[in-house]
């Protein structure tokens, strides 16, 4: 059986802790569809096109893995996984407090579509503290964040910083 999952998130921008939750579904998974969601009332820093670029740029440079492709959608992510024929939706916990939201989320998602499953990959201890939110606002306040994020993100995060007419907010 191709076992097919959707790793969803806003991945604003990609972080080295997205990259590692990628990595290691990739290995168990026949096949993943990382789905980046469009959603138009939350204000992001890197357009849709820019995000599902990086994250495309940043999986190409890990080499290793050739069971990925990057999408975007809005609406419902059950709706997607049904286009995509998928039932195993990919989600990362890092802390106590990611639990409640990803169980609301889950539970929401069981009860739209029963046949859908939701895989929970615990993160890596090092990665546990970050976020996209989080390197956003240690790269406004002039922070080194280099250690964050993909190589190609840092580089189009600078060249969006020197810019300065969106900031980084
Ligand atoms: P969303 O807005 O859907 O939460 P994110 O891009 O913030 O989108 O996160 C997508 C998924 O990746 C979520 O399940 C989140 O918990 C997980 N994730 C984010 N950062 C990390 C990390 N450092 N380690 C492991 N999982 C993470």
């Amino acid at each position: 059986m191709n076992m097919k999952a959707i790793y969803p998130g806003s991945f604003d921008p990609v972080t080295k802790g997205h990259m590692d939750i990628i990595h290691r579904s990739a290995s168990i998974f026949d096949e993943v569809i990382v789905a980046v969601l469009e959603n138009k009332r939350k204000e992001s820093l890197f357009t849709i096109q820019e995000r599902v670029k990086l994250l495309q740029q940043s999986i190409g440079e890990l080499h290793t893995i050739k069971n990925v492709k990057v999408e975007s959608f809005s609406g419902l992510l059950v709706d997607f996984c049904r286009q995509k024929k998928s039932n195993i939706i990919i989600r990362g916990l890092r802390a106590v407090s990611d639990y409640e939201y990803e169980m609301q989320m889950a539970l929401v998602n069981k009860q739209l579509d029963d046949d859908i499953e939701t895989f929970f990959l615990a993160s890596r201890g090092e990665y546990a503290y970050l976020s996209s939110s989080i390197v956003k606002e240690v790269a406004s306040f002039g922070g080194e964040f280099k250690d964050f994020i993909p190589e190609c993100v840092y580089d189009k995060m600078i060249e969006r910083l020197k810019g300065g007419q969106d900031g980084i907010n």
